[in-house]
């Protein structure tokens, strides 16, 4: 998928080329396959980040750890990179103004403030004219009453800001007490969202650059378990007019956005062929970790060429494919047997260094293509299972 904006041609002269050194943002194993990728392509990688040394770290060539507010450690990670990305959107603003003065910030700082909050995310949405399901920002027990009548029950409480994997979120349904909901979110900057009956879930990733090319992957289907992402397969299996939608979407929002770099939109897919945005990731995504096997061009080597301001590459995908999540549960019965789930020749192994393997915990994933997505979804599970 490819398209071409006339409104923008940057020339790519101002090209950020290998040997140069690349910051990233956050050190968890986004950051991690981001410095993969970026290293393949011949990029040093900083990693600046505020947790003690994370999955990133050992695959980056210097890793800042300090508090985002420390102008002092701001300031030698800016005297060492020559453009700055990020792996979370749970970072501080602020902190990219600064970085900003310096060297650029892809994506840029709009549309990262954008999609750090859902009330703002949703509004914005609806004012650009793309879908999104009933929603009403909320502030109070008053309003939280009046919009709960408004969309009437069930409906999903979330905070504004913060929340991730399911966290920060309380589904109301008739026997909730309001009251407790308010109480147990603790905090006045929230969102009430109808609750949409949907078919499936399903993801697309988007890369777009400096001179407004857009490539998309997806969409891609993804099944969640306790709101934490399970298992993906690519190609989703849905009618061609739902597929095109949610790439028409995706390339709306890369568009009117005006995004360069990767970013991912998840998507309610309702019975009549309704698509929905849940939410944005102004980032790579879980569920785009299926390119770096499946696809010509992976998320994460995307996001090196849009933020080096270098052309797009292709997201033609070679075979069908599918991906496993490994959360830290798999460890609970002891060191998982990977010698026996990698006996199976199509599957690939990805693990992100963490020390602790906690229940929960994303540790690392499967993947496998196939020549059909359930023989490729039926092999990362399969594999999986016999951890
Ligand atoms: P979120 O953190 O908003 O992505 O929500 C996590 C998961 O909760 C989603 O992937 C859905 O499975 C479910 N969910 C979130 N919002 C809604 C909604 N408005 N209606 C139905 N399910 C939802």
């Amino acid at each position: 998928m490819q398209s071409k904006s006339s409104t923008l041609s940057v020339p790519f002269q101002n090209a950020i080329l290998p040997g140069a050194t690349l910051g990233v943002v956050g050190g968890g194993q986004l950051g991690r396959m981001f410095a993969i990728a970026a290293r393949q392509m011949g990029y040093r990688v900083w990693v600046l980040t505020n947790e003690t040394e994370g999955p990133a770290s050992s695959c980056a060539d210097k890793t800042i750890v300090a508090d985002y507010s420390d102008e002092g450690s701001v300031e030698k990670f800016l005297s060492g990179v020559s453009a700055v990305t990020f792996e979370t959107e749970k970072l501080p603003i602020d902190l990219f103004h600064e970085i900003s003065k310096s060297v650029p910030v892809r994506p840029g700082i709009p549309f990262l403030y954008l999609s750090q909050n859902r009330i703002r995310e949703k509004t914005g949405l609806k004012e650009a004219g793309l879908p999104v399901g009933p929603c009403m920002p909320v502030s109070g027990i008053d309003e939280l009453r009046r919009a709960v009548t408004e969309l009437g029950r069930p409906c999903i409480l979330k905070t504004a800001e913060g929340g991730y994997d399911g966290k920060g979120q309380i589904a109301i349904k008739d026997e909730t007490d309001l009251v407790a909901v308010w109480k147990e979110l603790g905090t006045d900057q929230t969102i009430l969202e109808a609750f949409v009956d949907f078919q499936c879930e399903v993801s697309v990733v988007a890369a777009r650059s400096l001179d407004g090319r857009v490539v998309t992957y997806g969409p891609i289907h993804n099944t969640h378990k306790n709101h934490i992402l399970d298992v993906s397969y690519c190609p989703a299996d849905l009618p061609a007019n739902v597929m095109e939608q949610t790439l028409w979407i995706t390339k709306r929002v890369a568009e009117v956005f005006d995004v360069v770099g990767v970013f991912c939109i998840e998507f309610f897919v309702k019975a009549d062929g309704t698509v929905l945005i849940n939410e944005i990731a102004p980032r790579p995504h879980n569920s785009g970790h299926l390119t770096i096997e499946g696809h010509s061009t992976s998320q994460f080597q995307q996001q090196v060429r849009c933020l080096c301001g270098l052309s797009v590459g292709s997201a033609t995908q070679h075979r069908p494919v599918a991906m496993a999540n490994l959360l830290g549960d798999v460890w609970q019965g002891g060191i998982p047997k990977w010698d026996v789930a990698l006996e199976s020749p199509e599957v690939q192994l990805h693990l992100y260094g963490k020390e602790e393997a906690r229940p929960a915990r994303k540790m690392g994933h499967l993947t496998a293509c196939a020549e059909t997505v359930q023989q490729a979804l039926q092999s990362v599970v399969d594999a999986r299972g016999q951890l």
